[in-house]
C-alpha cells in the first residue's frame, strides 16, 4: 500500500473542485488534502473542509475569513485569508495540485505551484493562455509536470505519441458549439445571460459557459493547445462535435488521425491527470454508442462566431496579445453577464480592446521571475481599455 498523495485543490468549491472531490470520493483513493481553497463561496468552503480536514481552508475574499474562521470553530483546521494566502497554498509542496480557479485569477497561485515541481493539473486554462511559455519552463525547470485537465488537451495528451511529436500534422480541437450553435445572429443578439449559460452537453461555472457560447472557449483553448503541445496556429483546426463524445483528435503525417472518446463529464479528464501514466479505476459512466447511433460533425460558422479568429490572430501577434485578449474576454464577460452589453457586443469589444492596444503582440513575452509581472501588467492595461469600452456602450435592454 503506497503512502496518500498530498493535495491541493485551489478552487474546490467552483465546477471543477468539486468533480474532483467527488472523484476522490467515488474511487476511493487514498488523499491528504494540505489545502483547499475558494474565491467567495464561504459556506461550501467550510462544508468542504470539515468533511476532508485539510491543514488550511483558504478564502481568497479576506473580508469572508471571519466568517470562515467561525464555521470552522474547533474543527482544529487553519483558515487564512487573501490573494496571497492562496498563493501560500498553492506553494506548499504537494505531491499534486488541482489548478481550478477561473480567470487569470489562477496565474499567480498555479506559478507558485509551479516552482515549487507539484505536479498540476491544470484546468485553469487562462493560466496558460496569459504566460503559456513561462509557466511550463518553470515547472519543468522546478521537475514538475503539467497535465492538462481541459478535455480537448487532455484527449490530445492522451493520444499524442511522444515519440512522434514531429510526424503531427494537425491538432483537431472539437468543440460542441454552445447553446447557440444553431441560432441566428438576430436571436443572438438578444440572446439573456440565462440562455447563454445553459450548455447543451456540459455543466460549468458561468465564465466558461459564456466563452463556450461565444466560442472564445474554442479560441482559448487553441491558444492553450499551441503552448501546451508546441504547435503553431496554423496546425491547429477546430471542428464542431455537437455530441461531445469525441473529445479532441491528433492527425498524423501518414493519414492515421488517433481520437480519443468519453462521455461528457469532467471527471474522466481529471481521473486521467490524477492518476497518469497509470489509470483510476471508479465507477466511471460509460460510453454506449449503439443507444447513440450517430456522431455528427461540422465546421464552425466564423461569421456567427468570430472569437475562433481573434484568438488565432492574437497567437499569432503572440507577446503579450493572448494575455490582453483573455483580459478583455474576463471584462466583456462579466458585463454581459452584468446586463451592461450584449451577447453580440462581447467579441468585438475583444478585438476593438486589442486594436486599441496596438503593439502589444510586440511586448516580449517574458519568462522567469519577470513573467508574473509581465503577464499582469499587461493584464491590468487591457482590464482598463476594454472596461472603458463597455462603459461607452449602450446599456442592454
Ligand atoms: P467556477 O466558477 O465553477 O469555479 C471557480 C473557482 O475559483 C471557485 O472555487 C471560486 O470560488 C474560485 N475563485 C473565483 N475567483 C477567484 C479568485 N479571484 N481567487 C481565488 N479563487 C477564485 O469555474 P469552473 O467551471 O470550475 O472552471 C474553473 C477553471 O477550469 C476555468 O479556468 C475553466 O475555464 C476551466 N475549465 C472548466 C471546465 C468545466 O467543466 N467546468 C472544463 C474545462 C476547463
Ligand atoms: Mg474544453
Amino acid at each position: 500500500m503506497t503512502a496518500a498523495r498530498t493535495v491541493v485543490v485551489l478552487g474546490s468549491t467552483g465546477s471543477i473542485g468539486v468533480s474532483t472531490l467527488d472523484l476522490f470520493d467515488q474511487s476511493g483513493c487514498e488523499v491528504e488534502i494540505l489545502a483547499l481553497t475558494a474565491g467567495r463561496n464561504v459556506e461550501k468552503l467550510a462544508q468542504q473542509a470539515l468533511r476532508w480536514r485539510p491543514r488550511v481552508a483558504v478564502i481568497e475574499q479576506e473580508s469572508l475569513l471571519g466568517e470562515l474562521r467561525e464555521r470552522l470553530t474547533g474543527s482544529g483546521i487553519a483558515c487564512a485569508g487573501g490573494a496571497l494566502a492562496v498563493q501560500d497554498a498553492a506553494a506548499m509542496g504537494a505531491d499534486w495540485v488541482m489548478s481550478a480557479i477561473v480567470g487569470a485569477a489562477g496565474l499567480a497561485p498555479t506559478l507558485a505551484a509551479a516552482r515549487m515541481g507539484s505536479v498540476i493539473a491544470l484546468a485553469n486554462k487562462e493560466s496558460l493562455v496569459c504566460a503559456g511559455p513561462a509557466l511550463l519552463e518553470t515547472a519543468r525547470l522546478a521537475g514538475g509536470k503539467v497535465i492538462p485537465v481541459d478535455s480537448e488537451h487532455s484527449a490530445i495528451f492522451q493520444v499524442l505519441q511522444p515519440d512522434c511529436i514531429t510526424r503531427v500534422a494537425r491538432l483537431i480541437l472539437t468543440a460542441s458549439g454552445g447553446p447557440f450553435r444553431t441560432w441566428s445572429r438576430e436571436q443572438m443578439a438578444l440572446a439573456t445571460p440565462e440562455q447563454a449559460v445553459a450548455h447543451p452537453n456540459w455543466s460549468m461555472g458561468a465564465k466558461i459557459s459564456i466563452d463556450s457560447a461565444t466560442m472564445m472557449n474554442k479560441g482559448l483553448e487553441m491558444i492553450e493547445a499551441s503552448y501546451l503541445f508546441s504547435t503553431p496556429a496554423e496546425r491547429i483546426d477546430v471542428l464542431i462535435h455537437p455530441q461531445s463524445v469525441i473529445h479532441s483528435m491528433v492527425e498524423y503525417e501518414d493519414g492515421s488521425t488517433l481520437a480519443q472518446l468519453g462521455p461528457p463529464d469532467m471527471r474522466s479528464p481529471i481521473a486521467c491527470a490524477f492518476a497518469w501514466p497509470d489509470r483510476l479505476p471508479w465507477p466511471a459512466p460509460k460510453l454506449d454508442l449503439a443507444a447513440m447511433g450517430q456522431l455528427t460533425f461540422e465546421a464552425p460558422d466564423a461569421a456567427r462566431f468570430p472569437a475562433i479568429a481573434i484568438a488565432r490572430a492574437a497567437l499569432n501577434a503572440g507577446g503579450g496579445a493572448p494575455a490582453a485578449m483573455n483580459a478583455a474576454n474576463e471584462i466583456a464577460v462579466a458585463a454581459f453577464l452584468d446586463r451592461k452589453i450584449g451577447f453580440l457586443d462581447i467579441a468585438p469589444l475583444v478585438s476593438d480592446t486589442l486594436d486599441r492596444m496596438n503593439g502589444v503582440g510586440d511586448l516580449a513575452a517574458s519568462v522567469g521571475d519577470g513573467a508574473l509581472e509581465g503577464a499582469m501588467m499587461v493584464d491590468a492595461s487591457a482590464r482598463r481599455v476594454a472596461a472603458e469600452a463597455v462603459s461607452q456602450r449602450p446599456v442592454f435592454h
